[in-house]
């Protein structure tokens, strides 16, 4: 470590040390979580861009921290990834939205699917295909009612299950969403290997659609693409109707975001609301 001198060395030190302290703390308080089950779900609306239509509902979990209160994912996700705790986190989310979609009722119609995220290293410490299955099994719900959630990454890692696995659930009929794209390392011949049924462009391109042209070209060029492969496109992070008409503009399926609707406590998420075509 350099330093300018002895009372930075021990700055350092000590903040070092609170980091630590802090991050063992949160390790513990996280273990616990997962003993205890302390964590709850949110669903957001996914939309047909043309028909305004809900198609589906992303299952984002939240940890009902004892003493801190409600905590968003970026809190603990990473450490959850880390430590391994993500494994058990993701079988307790894969049940509770299986319990979620049994208790749900729709009064005269249909419940709209649910997608739920799946991080690289569950694929890697349990069979995910299985624990989704059994989930569904356990709660009576129909697979086409289950959507999975998985980043461009978890295909990437040589070795990993995660190809055989989706493979499996959508012979089971489970929809299999590419999350994040293109912000990986991507691969655009991976996407031609497997089934995929929707592409999620994440987000930080949503974010310049209004503003540069050459995140309209490349959007319009990832729409062409996934259209020829039989996909669907989903542009994440939606937050103004300036965004809506462009991404409308570019052939962009399906829209997410706060300007359509925040993530809803499973009362207000279904039955869904009846929505107007949007402008
Ligand atoms: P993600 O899968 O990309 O989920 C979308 C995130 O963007 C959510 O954050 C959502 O609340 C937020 N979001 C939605 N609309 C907008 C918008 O218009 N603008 C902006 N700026 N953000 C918007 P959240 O719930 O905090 O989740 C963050 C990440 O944590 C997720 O990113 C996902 O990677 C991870 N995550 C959430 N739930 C789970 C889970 O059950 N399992 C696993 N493995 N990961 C999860
Ligand atoms: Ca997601
Ligand atoms: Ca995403
Ligand atoms: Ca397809």
């Amino acid at each position: 470590v350099k330093t300018n001198g002895k009372g930075g060395y021990q700055f350092f030190e000590a903040g070092f040390h609170a980091t630590l302290r802090a991050r063992l703390e949160l390790e513990a308080e996280l273990r616990a979580a997962v003993a205890h089950d302390e964590f709850t779900m949110v669903y957001q609306p996914r939309i047909d861009v043309i028909t305004g239509a809900t198609l589906s509902l992303e299952a984002l979990v939240r940890w009902q921290h004892p003493s801190r209160g409600l905590l968003e994912p970026r809190e603990f996700i990473a450490l959850a990834e880390e430590t391994g705790l993500i494994v058990g986190i993701g079988e307790l989310v894969i049940d509770k939205v299986c319990a979620q979609l049994a208790a749900w009722t729709s009064p005269g119609g249909e419940l709209v699917p649910v997608s739920v995220n799946v991080s690289p290293r569950q694929f890697s410490h349990a069979n995910v295909a299985d624990l989704v299955t059994a989930a569904l099994d356990r709660h009576g719900v129909p697979a086409r009612l289950f959507e999975v959630e998985i980043t461009e990454s978890s295909m990437m890692e040589s070795g990993s299950q995660a190809p055989r696995m989706l493979e499996a659930l959508h012979a089971q009929g489970v929809k299999i969403l590419v999350d994040d794209f293109g912000t990986g390392y991507s691969s655009l011949s991976q996407l031609q290997k497997l089934d995929f049924d929707v592409l999620k462009v994440d987000q930080a391109f949503t974010a310049e659609i209004a503003h540069t042209n050459e995140s309209r070209v490349f959007f319009t060029a990832i729409v062409t693409m996934a259209h020829a492969l039989g996909m669907r496109v989903v542009a994440e992070g939606v937050e103004s109707l300036e965004q809506v008409r462009i991404l409308k503009s570019l052939d962009c399926d399906e829209i997410q975001g706060y300007y359509i609707s925040p993530p809803l406590p499973p009362g207000d998420a279904q039955p869904v609301a009846p929505r107007a075509a949007l402008a």
